[in-house]
């Protein structure tokens, strides 16, 4: 990437949508035939691809080390799977879709009648052409998926039943990746990669924190930037709880999922609901004219639950386009490569980026010239407006002088005029071009989420 030195705007303004589009999604294609898990070669598989984007860290944690209320399981691994009829022929059969087998199988090799085998079969009667998606993760069983067309057709007798598959002590893998700014003060981003053969849930989240990644590295950023790329709900528990001395560094964050389809983007807000993130992710939806969600927050979702459960409270939000379960692909066969379109990859990763351009530059001034209106012509400010929408951007600058008497910030600004941020940006930068405008040095915004832990830990029994 030629990203070296450049501030995220340039970075914004050098995007070819339809390359990286094209390039995010050919990334899922070569990742779509694995079987993930959320632990396994598969995962290990998919970090190692990844790697030859980003020089991500790969993280190795034993089964059985204990992360808060939970425990790092066993890991599974599978080579093949298959029913076969009395014939010889497969029925069902793990190397031609890896939904096929219920993740976390543990191993079987018999021969049963249908009514015994039909205890292990889940289908979809309402999509009867789908092979449905399922787990067994914290409770022992094995179990194949098929299409309900497959099972109606299957006949009374004798089946063979092969899972080969070894579910033992070894490592839950994640992968992580720091891009450091001019301070420690972090925006996380984080995405699921446990699912096996499925496009924009898991693999539409990873593609896009890949490709953030790739363009923030090597930036001029003000804030570090730390990418997890982890198993759902373990993963982000087991990262909290090998780090929560460093979770105070984290200011703003996002969960990525499901936003590669073709609908308008979703955001849930932090548990906080009014957070920063919140409010700059708010704003460039609002501001880009489209069609889009704001949703409350909810202990239900993605892995933004263990980041904002109560000891943590950390600004996470989770920005999706459609909702898990509001798709009717979801979690099911159907959510493969053709439901993923490059142009929402690519409009994803714009999105992402002109929030993070809110949260960099998101600064307070002081006027200096606080005593009446200062007189903009005599300064040359109008002839400096230049081109575009000079009415606007005069708008914009009275906003920022009135504005600054060192208690709002640019985005307070932007919200309470009701003018885009870049805007407001552009009248600051001209302004304190012209000597009208101070920044005020930057006080730690969140202190808060610091003591919040340190009271909590101190409090415990
Ligand atoms: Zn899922």
């Amino acid at each position: 990437m030629i990203t070296e030195g450049r501030n995220i705007s340039e970075v914004q303004s050098q995007l070819d949508p339809q390359a990286l589009g094209q390039e995010m999604h050919a990334l899922m294609a070569e990742l779509y035939p694995i079987c993930r898990s959320i632990t396994g070669d598969g995962f290990r598989r998919t970090l190692e691809r990844l790697r030859r984007e980003i020089p991500l860290e790969v993280r190795e944690v034993p089964s059985g080390t204990r992360v808060f209320d939970w425990t790092v399981p066993r890991e599974w691994n599978i080579r093949d799977a298959y029913v076969k009829n009395s014939r010889g022929e497969r029925l069902i059969d793990f190397q031609k879709h890896n939904l096929h087998v219920v993740s976390y199988s543990v191993p079987i090799h018999r021969k049963m009648p249908l009514g015994e085998l039909k205890k292990h079969l889940h289908t979809l009667p309402d999509q009867p052409d789908l092979i449905p998606y399922r787990t067994s993760y914290y409770a022992e069983n094995w179990g194949f998926c098929l299409s309900h067309r497959e099972l109606l057709r299957m006949e009374e007798g004798e089946y063979e039943v092969e899972i080969d598959a070894s579910l033992e002590d070894g490592h839950l893998t994640f992968g992580e990746y720091f891009v450091p700014g001019d301070t420690p003060e972090e925006i996380l981003i984080s995405c699921h990669a446990c699912h096996p053969s499925l496009c924009n849930d898991n693999l539409s989240g990873v593609a896009v924190a890949t490709y953030l990644a790739k363009h923030l590295a090597g930036a001029a950023l003000r804030y570090s930037y730390r990418f997890l790329f982890i198993p759902g709900t373990i993963g982000s528990i087991t990262w909290l709880s090998l780090n929560e001395e460093r979770v105070s560094e984290i200011r703003h964050g996002l969960v990525l999922t499901c936003v590669g389809d073709r609908g308008g983007l979703t955001y849930k807000r932090s548990r906080r609901g009014d957070a920063e993130v919140d409010r700059a992710v708010q704003h460039v939806l609002e501001h880009s004219g489209e069609r889009h969600e704001i949703l409350a927050f909810s202990p239900y979702g993605y892995d933004e639950r263990q980041y904002c459960s109560p000891a943590f409270n950390l600004a996470v939000g989770c920005l999706m386009r459609t909702p898990h379960g509001q798709f009717p692909e979801y979690h099911t066969s159907a959510d493969n490569l053709d439901l993923v379109d490059p142009a929402k990859l690519a409009d994803t990763v714009a999105k992402c980026l002109a929030i993070f351009s809110v949260l960099e530059n998101n600064r307070a001034y002081l006027n200096r010239n606080p005593k009446c209106e200062p007189q903009l012509g005599r300064r040359g400010l109008y002839s400096a407006m230049g081109g575009g929408d000079v009415k606007q951007l005069e708008l914009a600058m009275l906003w920022v002088l009135n504005l600054s008497d060192g208690s709002s910030k640019l985005l307070d600004i932007a919200e309470r005029a009701g003018l885009g941020f870049d805007l407001i940006q552009r009248a600051a930068d001209l302004l304190e071009q012209h000597d009208l405008l101070a920044e005020v040095p930057i006080l730690s915004s969140s202190a808060e989420p610091e003591e919040r832990v340190a009271t909590w830990t101190k409090s415990k029994p």
